[in-house]
């Protein structure tokens, strides 16, 4: 990891970062590329997640979607999976990579290098909750790992990987929340052939 404050060139640093004493800038890795990871349960991937994908893959140089493995939720899709599925999903898009993670998103990034969490929010109860796990993570990483957050495209405002299942519990259409293949897998999981 490069140092913890941001240095460019011979000369002073006139940044504004070098001024207020600043840790890293967000940009800031050992081989100098844009790099960020957006995390998730990904339970299964809806098009607000391939959304927010898209818009990250065009700010970034190199996107990692990581579903979370986290052992105390009781998922419809096993990690392998979502990871499955998002690479399908993704495959596409050359800069963008699918892995899994335990434990702590903080520990993750180091391991990786990474500074940015990009996270979506859709309405103001996403606020709250992401506000608090992008002021945990900054605080836990000691200020190097910072969360970008990108806002829902209006059509996708009411969409989440929740709704899809209750959806698809009933057999209902889930067309327009998720690509043909997942949405194939999703009613499988529930007996159904399709969705009418
Ligand atoms: P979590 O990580 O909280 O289990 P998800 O895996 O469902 O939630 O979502 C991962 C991230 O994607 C979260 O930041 C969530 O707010 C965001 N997200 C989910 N659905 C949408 C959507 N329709 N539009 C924009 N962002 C979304």
């Amino acid at each position: 990891m490069t140092g913890l404050h941001a240095s460019a060139g011979s000369g002073p640093d006139m940044s504004p970062a070098a001024h207020l004493s600043l840790p890293l800038t967000i940009s800031e890795t050992e081989d100098n590329m844009k790099k960020a990871i957006y995390p998730g349960s990904f339970d299964p991937v809806t098009y607000g997640h391939i959304d927010i994908i898209h818009r990250a893959a065009s700010i970034f140089d190199e996107l990692t979607v990581s579903v979370l493995n986290n052992k105390e939720k009781s998922p419809l899709f096993s990690v392998e999976e979502r990871v499955k599925m998002l690479k399908e999903v993704t495959e596409a898009l050359p800069n963008v990579k699918v892995e899994s993670f335990s434990g702590l998103l903080i520990d993750y990034a180091r391991s990786k290098d990474v500074h940015v969490s990009v996270r979506g929010l859709r309405a103001i109860t996403d606020f709250e909750y992401e506000l608090q796990i992008a002021q945990t993570n900054k605080l836990l990483s000691a200020g190097e790992l910072d969360t970008v957050f990108l806002t829902t495209s209006l059509e996708y405002a009411y969409l989440s990987s929740s709704s899809v299942k209750e959806i698809a519990t009933f057999n209902g259409d889930i067309s327009k929340c998720v690509p043909p293949s997942v949405a194939a897998l999703v009613y499988a999981k529930y007996g159904h052939r399709t969705g009418v």
